[in-house]
């Protein structure tokens, strides 16, 4: 079938015709997705990655099984790959618990963040006090705080990206406004869509000056329950007990694979995805997905026999999670290059439906790109929406590259995000198909696109990278 797709390219109107492109790059669009559906492979690579390697938190042996695997299934579908060094932050989850003391004996749903400092071996117990934002911390009256444990208690209000990203700074930021005022440990609800009595992970981190409380999540229910209890009058005190450390950083490497440009080779259009996870489930949908879009747009491109004008460049970044090392690292390492990026497209928001992209583009590109979005087959009505981009990307958005965040449906995302539930279950078939297709035919169409599309200027502050 993808012989046909050669064929049927190359009997087409020279290059240079407008509208021949245009009707090529339909025809080719057409094929990928019939290929996809027949003979796609995107989904047996994720179950490998997920129910093979396993969970691929930066540092673990499995982050490195999955460096050494993907860069040899993308060598054996014929792909230029080498794995390009960096140092990821090693930290180990060790054994975590919690339980109220006070006013009833219950034990709670926790886990640590990622990055936490441990707790003494015996635990902290202490008394909690609640707040919903750091406004309302820092109301609170001098000695409300020091020594209880801060419970930051806010529910998401929307699902999807928008709703997370307004209630994050409470996980990444939450130990450090909590130490401020003294505080012995922080606990945030967690971030999630889903009554699953499920803990949710995530990165946080510590000020340079400040005590290094211990933090965790805990499971919305349990917050409730906090409180409820709270709102009743009582005093809540628990036992928090966490176990992890941070080791010293350890080598490791982003996965990069070269589908070689015909005219312009030292041109790049880089599709990207995270190849780290957190610990607690395999990261199927947080990003062994992206994983598998990446490696079946590149395969299905070399399989057709077709070399683009520019370098279509897949890469496999790690330590998106807890660091951004890999995509800090890539932009360092090719900064000579960054200049010849011409875009860069990240899939992190798991395999659900396409809904379209989000996009940082230079004056007029948002226009070049919603002519081309009907052929990525979104299911949202509003297909380019802007800004967008995605976090391994955005320090090369950061040196004026474009940047485009493949925008799947995430209505149900956050409901398993960074918990032991995110798993290969959670993933369609059908739906990982369609979105490597719509994968290959942007990366296709950016790699042909003349000109290349404009460049965005300095990054407002606050700019959203999805
Ligand atoms: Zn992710």
């Amino acid at each position: 079938l993808l012989a046909l797709v050669a064929c049927a390219l190359l009997a087409g109107p020279p290059a240079g015709d407008a509208g021949g492109d245009a009707e090529r790059l339909r025809e080719l669009a057409g094929r990928l997705f019939e290929a996809v559906e027949r003979e796609g492979q995107a989904w047996e690579r994720l179950a490998h990655l997920t129910d093979r390697i396993g969970p691929r938190l930066s540092g673990s042996p499995g982050a490195e099984a999955a460096v050494r695997w993907t860069a040899e299934r993308l060598a054996a579908d014929g792909l230029a790959v080498r794995t390009e060094p960096i140092l990821v932050p090693t930290w180990v989850r060790g054994l975590e618990s919690a339980e109220l003391l006070a006013p009833v004996a219950q034990r709670l749903a926790v886990t640590a963040l990622g990055g936490s400092d441990p707790t003494p071996e015996a635990g902290i117990a202490a008394e909690v006090v609640e707040v919903a934002s750091f406004e309302e911390l820092a109301a609170l009256p001098e000695g409300r705080v020091a020594g209880r444990i801060v419970l930051f208690n806010r529910a998401i209000a929307d699902a999807g990206f928008q709703g997370y990203s307004a209630v994050a700074p409470l996980r990444t930021r939450g130990a450090v406004e909590a130490a401020k005022r003294g505080a012995v440990a922080a606990l945030v609800r967690s971030l999630g869509t889903l009554s699953a009595r499920l803990p949710h992970t995530g990165a946080m981190s510590y000020g340079a000056a400040l005590p290094r409380i211990p933090a965790a999540a805990i499971a919305a229910e349990d917050a409730e329950l906090i409180h409820r209890l709270l709102a009743a009058g009582d005093v809540v005190r628990l036992r928090l007990v966490l176990g992890c450390r941070t080791l010293p950083d350890a080598p490791s490497a982003n996965v990069v694979a070269d589908l070689p440009g015909r005219e312009r080779p030292e041109e790049i259009v880089l599709i990207g995805a995270h190849l780290d996870s957190w610990d607690l489930g395999t990261g199927a949908i947080d990003d062994g997905a992206g994983v598998a879009m990446v490696m079946e747009a590149l395969r299905l491109l070399k399989a057709s026999g077709l070399a683009p004008r520019r370098t279509i460049r897949g890469v496999l970044f790690m330590n998106e999670e807890n660091g951004l090392r890999g995509g800090r690292g890539y932009a360092e390492a090719h900064a000579a290059e960054l200049p010849r990026h011409v875009a860069a497209v990240e899939a992190d928001s798991g395999a659900g439906a396409l809904q379209g992209i989000a996009v940082t583009v230079g004056e007029g590109g948002l226009a070049r790109l919603r002519a081309l979005a009907p052929l990525l087959r979104p299911a949202g009505a509003e297909p380019v929406t802007s800004p967008g981009g995605g976090a391994d990307i955005g320090p090369l958005r950061e040196q004026g590259v474009p940047v485009i965040g493949m925008r799947q449906d995430a209505a149900r995302y956050f409901d398993w995000h960074h918990t032991a539930a995110d798993t290969l279950d959670k993933v369609d078939r059908a739906e990982l198909a369609r979105n490597s297709a719509a994968m290959a035919v942007l990366a296709w169409a950016l790699a042909e696109m003349e000109p290349a599309l404009p460049r965005p200027g300095p990054a407002p502050p606050g700019e959203r990278q999805r």
